[in-house]
């Protein structure tokens, strides 16, 4: 479903990203860990296609097509979701407006009829229920005035919705409660299918005891320098990063 092959990345001619290779099939949840300022959310920003990211060299195809060729918008409607860090709120767009055009958009690629009111708002109704976001919330300005639990669920909200191939949730953790991290976590394994995939950057390991993930990455300094099952993120919940980075810069 995704293959990126030795993506190179740089910001203001800064190199952030330093040769990244992952491959994430159909069915499966990757995730990608490691400290502040490895490059996580950089590599989610190229893969959505945010204009000040230069890539200088590599490859990232999402279901055989050239992602890094297409627009941002042209990503999104070839099914790559990507959950920001912190949601922009978007005054003035109703959260269900945005909900319905992006829907429209989307199935008008896939060649699918338009929904109906009716359909729509009974999609909504069902998603709604499964990641119990209270219904007031699709009703105001998008992520105007949200807790920062409220945007999480939203996001999970908007995932089930849009329905995407593969769905980038970069720090959906950070500053959830312990309830909204369950939220969004039973959200993510209510939504996961044999069909899609799901890439969660996340710092901490607490998400993980929610999420089973197939597989998990250390990125640091711009690359992927472990990869292994879920014990990984146990073994790095034990001993710190400072582990992992010792253990790469042979001081251990
Ligand atoms: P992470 O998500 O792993 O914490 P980031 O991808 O946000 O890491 O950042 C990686 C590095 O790139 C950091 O050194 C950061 O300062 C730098 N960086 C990220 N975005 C920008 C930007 N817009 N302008 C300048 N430097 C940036
Ligand atoms: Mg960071
Ligand atoms: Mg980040």
């Amino acid at each position: 479903m995704l293959n990126i092959t030795n993506l190179h990345s740089s910001i203001e001619g800064k190199q952030i990203l330093k040769g990244i290779d992952l491959k994430v099939n159909a069915g499966e949840i990757h995730a990608i860990m490691g400290p502040n300022g490895s490059g996580k959310s950089t590599l989610a920003s190229v893969l959505a296609g945010k204009p000040e990211y230069e890539v200088t060299e590599g490859t990232a195809f999402l279901d055989g097509k050239d992602l890094l060729d297409m627009a941002p918008e042209e990503r999104a409607r070839e099914g790559l979701f990507l959950a920001f860090q912190y949601p922009v709120e978007i005054p003035g767009v109703s959260n269900i407006n945005f909900l319905k055009t992006a829907i429209t958009e989307i199935r008008s690629h896939r060649g699918l009829p338009e929904l109906t009111s009716k359909e729509f708002l009974k999609l909504l109704k069902d998603k709604q229920e499964l990641v119990e976001l209270k219904s007031s919330l699709v009703n105001r300005s998008l992520n105007e005035g949200f807790s920062g639990g409220e945007k999480k669920r939203n996001e999970i909200l908007q995932l089930a919705m849009l329905d995407p191939k593969l769905a980038i949730l970069d720090e959906t953790d950070s500053g959830l409660d312990i309830d909204a991290l369950r939220i969004v976590a039973s959200g993510v394994n209510k939504l996961r299918t044999e069909n899609n995939a799901f890439v969660i950057i996340t710092h901490y390991q607490r998400l993980l005891d929610y999420i089973i993930p197939d597989f998990v990455h250390i990125l640091y300094d711009g690359r992927i320098i472990k990869s292994g099952t879920k014990e990984l993120a146990q073994e790095l919940e034990e001993k710190g990063y400072d582990w992992i980075t010792q253990h790469e810069t042979g001081t251990v």
